[in-house]
């Protein structure tokens, strides 16, 4: 009989597609873990609908599970509330900035590099419509900075 809490530690050795050093509970996607009479259902809340990497969350939600034995799964998305920057686990922040993207915040992101707070926004996108591109005015280096919802 597993427990929702083991559900979660393999939850959080499962990467976001789009960013691998952050895991999809990093991300704050996944709302709900529910265990019922050996049924696991997990809600999940998509981030930018935009996003190309929502439809493989589920995918790889499935096969961590099923690789650790789970054959009952339902996953389930939750639409409202819409997700937000603001579930991001603050320690992912940390993780985003190492990677080199600036994590989430109103307004002006800060350098991942040097931290100055003097950025230009070069473009709308990034790599991906989740992100837009800024360069840094102190270092001059260009960097991607997570759009804030
Ligand atoms: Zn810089």
């Amino acid at each position: 009989m597993v427990e929702a809490a083991q559900i979660w530690q393999w939850l959080s050795e499962v990467p976001d597609p789009e960013i691998p050093v952050l895991s999809l509970v990093d991300l704050g996607v996944i709302r709900a873990v529910e265990v019922m009479d050996g049924m696991v259902r997990i809600k999940v809340t998509p981030t930018y609908s935009g996003c190309p990497a929502t439809t493989f969350i589920n995918l790889d939600i499935e096969a961590k599970l099923r690789s650790k034995g789970i054959e009952k799964l339902q996953i389930e998305p939750q639409i409202a509330p819409p997700w937000s920057t603001d579930w991001i686990k603050p320690e992912a922040h940390e993780k985003l900035r190492e990677y080199g993207i600036a994590p989430p915040r109103p307004g002006q992101p800060y350098c991942p590099r040097c931290g100055a707070a003097d950025t230009e926004l070069l473009s709308q996108f990034g790599s991906t419509p989740c992100k837009s591109h800024y360069r840094c005015t102190a270092c001059l280096e260009p960097f991607d900075a997570f759009k804030c919802l």
